[in-house]
């Protein structure tokens, strides 16, 4: 399927949830095919590789960084990102809250759960969610808007769900007082589920770019 199908065929049928379309390691040429065909947000998870898109594709683009933030890079994005994903220590709070206020403005993120049983996969477990949560008001150039998470990289569909569903727990407990609008959360492999367990960002690239090559 071409880029532009899949793109069409992703936003028709997610409806309200939002298409993170994942580009990275793929060239500008294949997220202009993707933005003639009417998507506009796109996730990348290098900081550098992000700004040097930015600069070569159109402005109006939203872009958001999943991956996991290097703290000396935060100021290549500063300026122009969307939402950053992938806050999973204060110390990338601390950054990000001086590089916005450097620019005048606020930057969005997600604190990043650890919800899958690897050791690989980056997040905050409950306790440092709960002791960053208290001291927010440190960062006034910061708006957490949510939580993101990745699950285990298993066709077990029990596995996956169970971690969608403690991560809505979480997300419930706090969107009410924290006024939470972000649940980002379900991949190429495992996007179904996570809409079952009420994701409204899914984060899809090989589904829509093809596979990548490192
Ligand atoms: C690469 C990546 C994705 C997209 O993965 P696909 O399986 O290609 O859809 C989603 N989220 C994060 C954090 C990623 O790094």
């Amino acid at each position: 399927m071409s880029i532009a199908a899949s793109i069409k065929k992703y936003r028709t049928q997610l409806g309200d949830v939002q298409l993170v379309a994942v580009s990275k390691t793929k060239p500008a040429s294949d997220i202009q095919a993707a933005y003639d065909a009417g998507q506009r947000h796109f996730g990348e998870n290098k900081i550098q590789e992000m700004a040097a898109k930015y600069e070569l594709l159109p402005k109006d683009i939203c872009w958001h960084m999943i991956g996991n933030i290097q703290t000396n890079k935060i100021k290549y994005m500063a300026s122009f990102v969307h939402l950053v994903h992938g806050v999973d220590r204060k110390k990338v709070l601390v950054e990000l809250n001086k590089q916005a206020a450097k620019h005048d403005r606020m930057i969005s993120c997600l604190l990043q759960m650890h919800i899958a049983n690897e050791d690989t996969k980056f997040g905050l477990n409950e306790e440092e969610l709960r002791e960053i949560l208290v001291e927010l008001d440190q960062y006034p150039n910061v708006c957490v808007e949510g939580l993101m998470g990745m699950a285990t990289n298993t066709s077990d569909a029990k596995v996956v769900s169970a971690e969608f569903a403690y991560l809505k727990s979480l997300f419930d407990e706090f969107q009410n007082p924290l006024q939470w609008t972000t649940l980002s959360m379900g991949m190429s492999g495992d996007y179904k589920l996570a809409l079952g367990h009420g994701s409204t960002h899914v984060r899809i690239g090989s589904a829509i770019f093809g596979a990548r090559n490192y």
